[in-house]
C-alpha cells in the first residue's frame, strides 16, 4: 500500500493536472479550516493537559478546569452560523477533492452533533446528571439490609442457594424501578432535539453523527445472530448443565439469577483457570514494551510520557489520550503484575500506537483513528494476548507442559467471553433502537423478549418491572454500546487478514505475532497512517479487502 503521503500528494496532484484549480465554494472552506484548526488546535491541547492533569491529581478544582475547557471547545462546534456555512458546502456538492470533502464530512458530523438547542441541550444535561447521580446513590435491599453493588457481584459468583441468589439478583434491579420514568423522559428529550434536526429519533441522529446507519449495522447484527445462534445454544447448554448441578436445580429452572453477573454479560468462572500466576514474578511493562517492539511499533516516547503506577488521588481506571495529534500520546494505568493488567496495558498501548503512528501529513482533521470502535478494535486485538497460550509461552518462557495446562482451558473460555458477550450486545442493540423508535411502548415486556431471544434466558413468571433501566449505559453512553461489538468483528477480521495474508499462514494456532515485524507494518501502513482520511468501511476494505463483517468473529471463536 501506498503511504498516505504519497496519497496526499496524488490528490492534490490531480487537481492540478485536470487544470480544475479549486473552486469558489472549495475555496472558502479551505480558509474556513485554516482558521477553524487555527483555534481548536489549541484549545484542544488544553483540554487533553488539563484532562490528563486532573486524572493525575484527583483535584476538583482540575476537574473544574476541565469542565471550562471542555465547555469552550464545545461552544466552537455550536455555532449555528459556521454550521449553516458548512451546510451549505455539503449540500452544494462543491466540495469535489477528497480530502477537502472528507475533511467537511468529520467537521460537519462534528458541528452537527452541537447543534442541539441551547435550552433543551441545558434539560438534557441536567436531567442526565440526576439519573446518574440516582445510580451512583442508590443502594439495593435484601431483606431490608442496605447492598453495594460488590456485594451483590460476590454474591451472583459464590453464592450457591438459588433463593439467595434470586434475592441478591432482584436487589440489583431495584434501581430500575427509580429511574426508569426519568430516562423515559429523557429519550423523549433526545428524541425532541433530533427530531428539531431532521432525524427521526435520537437513535438515528447518534448513528448519522457517528457515520454510522441503521440499516447497515441491522444486516451486521443480523449475520451476527444467525452464525451464532447454534453454537451458542450448544455452549450455553454445557455452561447450564455445570450451573444446574452447582446449584442443585433443573436446568429447566435456571433464571437470570444463576448467572454470575446481573445481566448475564460476562462469562461465569466454571472452569478453572488462573493466569494470574504466570504474571506475578514478571514485569508486565517490560513485557509490553519488549511485544511493541517486537513487531516494529516501539512504545517508549509513549511510557515516557505516562503515567503507569498506583497513586494516592489517582484516577484508578486505564485509559490512553492523543494529547496534540502532533506525536504527544500517553496512556494512564495502574499496573500490577497479573493477567488483568496485562491485558489492559497491551489494551492501552494499541489505542496508542494507533494515535502515534498517524502520518503526521494528513491534515489535523483527520489525523485522528477512522472511527471509535477502529480504535477499540486495535486495542483489543493487542488486549487479547495476554490469554494467548502461544504469546504466553513465547513472552514467559513457559514449558509446553505449561502451554497445554492453559490451553485446556483458555480457549474454552475465550469462546463464552466472546459469544455470551456477542449475544448480550444484540439485546442492548435491538432494545435501544426500539427504546428511541417508540419510548411509549411497553419496554419492561420488549426487554425481556430481547433477553429470551439472544441470550436465551427465560422471563420470571409474572416478572413486569422496568429490568432494562438498571443499565446505567443508557443513561450515560446513549446508542454506543454496538461499538463495542464491532470492535470485536475488526479485530478478529483483521487477525484473519494478518494470520493469512499477512504471515501466509494456514491456521492461527500457533499464532502470537511475537518478533513478527510484519504485523507492525501492516497495521501502521493499512489501518494506523490514513487516520481518518477514508470511511471506516472504505479503510476496513482497503485494509483486508472486505467491509467489516462478523464471519471472521465467528471462524475465531465458534470452533
Ligand atoms: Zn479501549
Amino acid at each position: 500500500m501506498k503511504s498516505l503521503s504519497t496519497l496526499v500528494m496524488m490528490l492534490t496532484m490531480s487537481v492540478v493536472l485536470f487544470g480544475c484549480t479549486h473552486n469558489a465554494n472549495e475555496k472558502e472552506l479551505e480558509s474556513f479550516i485554516t482558521a477553524h484548526v487555527e483555534k481548536v488546535k489549541r484549545m484542544e491541547k488544553e483540554a487533553s493537559l488539563a484532562s490528563w492533569d486532573a486524572a493525575i491529581s484527583g483535584k476538583s478544582e482540575d476537574y473544574d478546569k476541565v469542565s471550562e475547557l471542555t465547555l469552550k471547545v464545545r461552544q466552537v462546534y455550536s455555532d449555528p452560523g459556521e454550521f449553516a456555512f458548512l451546510k451549505d458546502v455539503k449540500e452544494s456538492g462543491q466540495a469535489k477533492n477528497a480530502i477537502l470533502a472528507r475533511e467537511l464530512d468529520v467537521l460537519y458530523n462534528s458541528y452537527l452533533e452541537n447543534q442541539i438547542e441551547p435550552e433543551l441541550l441545558k434539560k438534557i444535561v441536567v436531567l442526565g446528571t440526576e439519573i446518574e447521580k440516582n445510580f451512583s446513590t442508590f443502594r439495593g435491599t435484601i431483606q431490608g439490609k442496605k447492598v453495594t453493588d460488590n456485594e451483590i457481584k460476590e454474591i451472583l459468583k459464590a453464592e450457591t442457594n438459588s433463593f439467595k441468589r434470586r434475592q441478591a439478583w432482584l436487589a440489583s434491579k431495584q434501581v430500575g424501578a427509580v429511574v426508569a420514568d426519568d430516562i423515559i423522559r429523557l429519550v423523549k428529550l433526545r428524541n425532541q432535539a433530533a427530531r428539531k434536526l431532521g432525524f427521526d429519533n435520537y437513535h438515528t441522529f447518534s448513528l448519522a453523527t457517528a457515520e454510522q446507519d441503521v440499516q447497515e449495522l441491522d444486516r451486521i447484527f443480523k449475520e451476527l445472530y444467525e452464525l451464532t445462534n447454534e453454537p451458542f445454544a450448544q455452549l450455553k447448554a454445557d455452561l447450564d448443565t455445570i450451573l444446574a448441578t452447582k446449584y442443585d436445580v433443573a436446568v429447566m429452572e435456571l433464571m437470570l439469577w444463576h448467572y454470575h453477573d446481573p445481566f448475564f454479560q460476562e462469562t461465569p468462572m466454571v472452569y478453572d483457570l488462573d493466569l494470574d500466576v504466570y504474571y506475578e514474578d514478571k514485569d508486565i511493562k517490560e513485557l509490553a514494551t519488549r511485544f511493541y517492539a517486537g513487531i516494529g511499533l516501539p512504545v517508549e516516547p509513549i511510557l515516557a510520557n505516562s503515567d503507569l503506577y498506583e497513586r494516592e488521588g489517582k484516577n484508578p481506571h486505564a485509559f490512553c489520550t492523543d494529547i496534540d495529534r502532533q506525536g504527544d500520546v500517553r496512556i494512564l494505568c495502574n499496573l500490577k503484575n497479573n493477567e488483568s493488567w496485562m491485558e489492559t496495558i497491551l489494551h492501552e498501548l494499541g489505542h496508542a500506537v494507533y494515535d502515534k503512528y498517524h502520518d503526521r501529513q494528513v491534515p489535523f482533521l483527520l489525523r485522528r483513528p477512522a472511527h471509535i470502535f477502529t480504535t477499540e478494535a486495535i486495542a483489543m486485538f493487542f488486549g487479547r494476548l495476554s490469554r494467548n497460550p502461544a504469546w504466553m509461552q513465547q513472552m514467559l518462557e513457559l514449558s509446553d507442559q505449561q502451554r497445554a495446562e492453559i490451553e485446556k482451558v483458555s480457549g474454552k473460555y475465550a469462546q463464552l467471553k466472546q459469544l455470551i458477550f456477542a449475544r448480550w450486545d444484540m439485546v442492548m442493540y435491538h432494545f435501544e433502537k426500539q427504546l428511541y423508535a417508540n419510548p411509549e411502548q411497553d419496554l419492561n415486556s420488549l426487554w425481556w423478549r430481547m433477553v429470551e431471544k439472544y441470550q436465551f434466558v427465560k422471563r420470571p413468571q409474572g416478572r413486569n418491572e422496568p429490568d432494562w433501566a438498571a443499565k446505567i449505559h443508557f443513561t450515560i453512553a446513549p446508542c454506543y454500546y454496538h461499538n463495542y461489538m464491532l470492535g470485536e468483528l475488526l479485530a478478529s477480521q483483521l487477525h484473519h487478514h494478518i494470520v493469512h495474508e499477512v504471515l501466509n499462514l494456514e491456521s492461527d494456532e500457533n499464532v502470537s505475532y511475537v518478533g513478527r515485524k510484519e504485523v507492525g507494518d501492516f497495521l501502521a501502513k493499512n489501518v494506523f497512517e490514513a487516520g481518518a482520511v477514508y470511511h471506516w468501511n472504505e479503510m476496513i476494505k482497503r485494509a483486508t479487502g472486505e467491509q467489516l463483517t462478523p464471519k471472521y468473529f465467528v471462524a475465531q471463536f465458534v470452533k
